[in-house]
């Protein structure tokens, strides 16, 4: 198969995201009061709700309507002031009543946007002229977003001895119900990803957009957040749509994108060899990088969807929704914005240091710990440093900062202090001052080292005025080791530059 790059020179990609989040931060399940928790003993939660046992009634978890309205406000969304839910009915164990309780041709909310800010490798050429291009070539798309409704997951299966998610070959399946009745917020986009890494950025965004709501944990590997990917090609320059194929089983940013990759390269072969795109649901595999077919697709009528009689139609108040709105937190794009605003950072670091709510957090009472002039040193070992450590405290890495902007260690330094000082609460300070880590900025005393140097390496001086200007390197390296890795290296630099110049 040809390279995706080479492929997308001549075709264009579409592609279409369906994501289902589990509201695993609420307390009880989506129709009855049993606990929201999956890692019970197996059907410990469980009532003749969830069960499905004939008679029992559903009532409908008001957080979780409060939840899937922010997400919907989030996003940029229409709330829609009457919706209700329906029956999608099919046959399988792991909904004992035999359909599953969704909602129909209106969601809660919909007509939504994000936008996401592509460059480098994910850029892709947008013919229809809607996309904001920047100099360097970056560019803002929005993404728009059909719909996101609200669903209730299925129970958990286990299938001993057989495929992962198939009954075929299982010498015995077991079903946890524990899961069967978690609220389940279901989002499409419309068709406008061109990408696969259009795709993985929009995921990452709804991702980081409802951990900021903390809506949900959002977890792709507990698969928490579940993504399916529907891809077709058509040649650039054509306005129609071709014919797509649905891949399940995307349950990691990697295999998202590379799913797509895949898919579009396949579809492009068919396509090149005069054959046609079948519409069918296709399965992941990751081991062998390959999509395979799972089912030819079933059509909306085989699920006789109908309005649920059990459940009233919502009709949302004003008030309602202007306490979820009261109650959507700052977003990583205004809060990316502020800090460009009040610290002068980086667009780029900015957008780092917003999109995760808990550095994002971290970042602001850190901040306030050290002078403006060491916000700069702040940011970079925030997005540099501490990432890989798991136990530092806001004080601890404001320390480090300090330390660094005063030239009293090295950025390698500083990874060694903080692994010491990770998980301990202890200050870096006492660490660096007990190590004897500190470097000096003495210039008196760097002064006389740099002129033993000197003194010793004659040669190099030589070559210095020759022209040679790199053999300061050279006699840098002999101050530290003079000074037995004490000494402040940008000090040496400049004081031998200093000298040798004088
Ligand atoms: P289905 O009825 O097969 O589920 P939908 O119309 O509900 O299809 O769309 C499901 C997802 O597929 C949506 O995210 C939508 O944007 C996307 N999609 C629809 N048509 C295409 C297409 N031709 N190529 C790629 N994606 C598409
Ligand atoms: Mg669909
Ligand atoms: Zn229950």
């Amino acid at each position: 198969m040809r390279k995706l790059a080479e492929v997308l020179r001549d075709w264009e990609a579409i592609i279409g995201l369906e994501v289902h989040t589990e509201l695993t931060t609420l307390e009880t399940k989506m129709f009855c009061g049993c606990r929201l928790s999956h890692d019970d003993e197996p059907n410990a939660n469980v009532c003749p709700v969830c069960l499905g046992l004939p008679g029992a009634l559903p009532v409908p978890n008001e957080k979780a309507i409060e939840s899937i309205v922010m997400a919907g406000l989030a996003t940029n969304c229409e709330v829609m002031r009457r919706s209700m839910f329906y029956r999608k009915h099919y046959f399988y164990p792991d909904m004992a009543k035999n359909f599953q309780t969704t909602q129909g041709p209106v969601a809660f909310v919909m007509h939504g946007h994000l936008d996401l800010e592509v460059s480098g490798e994910g850029a892709a050429e947008r013919p229809d002229g809607t996309i904001d291009k920047r100099q360097d070539g970056s560019y803002v798309a929005p993404i728009r977003i059909l719909r996101i409704h609200m669903e209730e997951d299925a129970a958990k299966m286990n299938h001993l001895g057989g495929a992962e998610g198939r009954i075929g070959g299982a010498s015995e399946s077991l079903i946890d119900y524990n899961r069967c009745g978690t609220p389940l917020i279901e989002l499409v986009t419309e068709p406008d990803l061109r990408t696969p890494e259009e795709a993985r950025l929009f995921m990452e965004k709804l991702r980081q957009t409802f951990i900021t709501l903390g809506i949900s944990d959002c977890s792709m590997e507990k698969g928490s957040m579940r993504c399916d990917g529907n891809v077709s090609l058509r040649r650039r320059g054509e306005t129609t749509f071709g014919t797509k194929t649905e891949m399940k089983n995307l349950n990691s940013f990697k295999s998202l994108h590379d799913a797509l990759a895949y898919e579009i390269c396949r579809q492009a072969e068919v396509l090149e060899a005069g054959g046609a795109v079948r519409q069918e649901t296709r399965h992941w595999e990751p081991s062998r990088r390959r999509t395979v077919v799972m089912r030819v697709k079933e059509t909306a009528d085989d699920y006789r969807m109908y309005p649920d009689p059990d459940l009233a139609p919502f009709d949302l108040s004003d008030e309602f929704i202007e306490r979820c709105r009261a109650r959507v937190p700052e977003l990583p794009d205004a809060k990316r914005d502020r800090y460009v605003a009040t610290w002068g950072m980086r667009r780029a670091d900015a957008t780092k240091l917003a999109g995760d709510p808990a550095t994002a957090s971290f970042f602001e009472v850190a901040v306030v710990l050290v002078e403006p002039k060491i916000i700069p040193t702040l940011v970079n070992v925030m997005i540099n440093l501490t990432p890989s450590f798991r136990g530092l405290s806001e004080a601890q890495v404001a320390s480090i900062a300090r330390l660094l902007a005063a030239d009293a260690l090295t950025f390698a330094q500083a990874r060694e202090v903080l692994e010491v000082v990770d998980g301990t609460g202890a200050d870096p300070e006492r660490v660096v001052d007990e190590r004897g880590l500190r470097q000096s900025t003495d210039a008196d005393a760097l002064g006389a080292i740099v002129d033993e140097v000197l003194d010793r390496c004659q040669s190099q001086v030589r070559q210095y005025h020759e022209g040679n200007r790199k053999v300061v390197g050279f006699l840098v390296g002999q101050c530290m080791k003079a000074s037995k890795g004490s000494g402040n290296p940008k000090m040496f630099n400049q004081l031998l530059t200093q000298k040798l110049e004088a």
